[in-house]
């Protein structure tokens, strides 16, 4: 065979055998979804000093490019919903992040680890979930933030160290009620506080219909970023998939937030640290 050919002939052989370098990822197809790529991009938040994120409170707070889509899930894990919600993620190749309670967390570690195990990011969203830590006194408000970490990380404490990773250095506001001290006492551990850029009102007591009829027009509205959903709500649960459908079908793509690469280590290196290095990295 003439060098030429010889040359020609191995390109070949290394591109059928995928040796010519990185797949990209949105060139592979969902199995169960073929308009959605087989694996979520990343878009890696920074963390250190606190940073804030969402533009509904942050102005500077959009890191996502136009019609990138993150999927967020707050108040889990729950016994009944939260298993549906995963399997609806997985059809459509979905990483979302999922802000946790601490009570919860306790109630149902295997479910933390489910979250974990399936590739999702994991914050924090207190203890117990008081509505406005703004009317809490200091120590007891820092109380219900911590222990919410500790709860998470307790409950992965048994889990391989991949999944021990996938609890972030996010922390987000029950009812988003941000406060100014609390937030620069989360910004010196370097955690980061995970707002949103839209919501769907999926707290209320309304139909599925419209909980997507609501998040499809905020959406469209804005053109980018962190969608707010309940993993608690089966109202949610139950339009989720055809709001994924939707989405793709107008050209948004799907992101997963993940911290800064050394993100973990900077939140567990800070003074009176509120979360852990994984096994892995100690
Ligand atoms: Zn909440």
């Amino acid at each position: 065979m003439k060098p030429l050919l010889l040359m020609a002939a191995f390109l070949l052989a290394g591109l059928s055998l995928g040796l010519s370098g990185p797949v990209r990822a949105e060139g592979i197809a969902c199995p169960t979804d073929p308009r959605a790529p087989a694996h979520t991009p990343t878009v890696a938040l920074p963390t250190r000093g606190g940073a804030a994120y969402g533009t509904m409170q942050y102005a500077k707070g959009q890191m996502l490019g136009p019609k990138e889509i993150a999927l967020t899930f707050d108040d889990g894990p729950d016994p009944k919903t939260t298993e549906r919600v995963l399997d609806i993620l997985d059809r459509h190749c979905i990483k979302a992040t999922f802000f946790m309670v601490g009570w919860y967390a306790h109630a149902r570690p295997d479910l933390v680890r489910e979250v974990a195990a399936r590739g999702h990011t994991i914050g924090t969203h207190t203890w117990f979930h008081p509505n406005n830590l703004r009317h809490l006194p200091k120590p007891e408000a820092k109380r219900e933030i911590s222990k919410g970490f500790a709860a998470v990380e307790a409950a992965l404490a048994s889990a391989p160290p991949a999944s021990q990773a996938r609890l972030a250095p996010f922390f987000r506001f029950p009812g988003l009620n941000d406060e100014k001290t609390l937030r620069s006492w989360l910004g010196a551990r370097n955690i980061a506080t995970v707002s949103c850029d839209f919501g769907a009102d999926d707290w209320l007591k309304i139909s599925s219909a419209q909980v997507y009829k609501r998040a499809l027009a905020n959406i469209d509205q804005v053109g980018r970023g962190i969608l707010i959903l309940h993993d608690t709500k089966p109202h949610t649960a139950d339009m989720l998939s055809d709001l994924i459908v939707t989405l793709e079908k107008r050209g948004y793509r799907f992101v997963q937030l993940v911290p800064e690469k050394n993100g973990r280590t900077l939140a567990a290196n800070a003074p009176d640290a509120l979360i852990g290095h994984p096994h892995s990295l100690q």
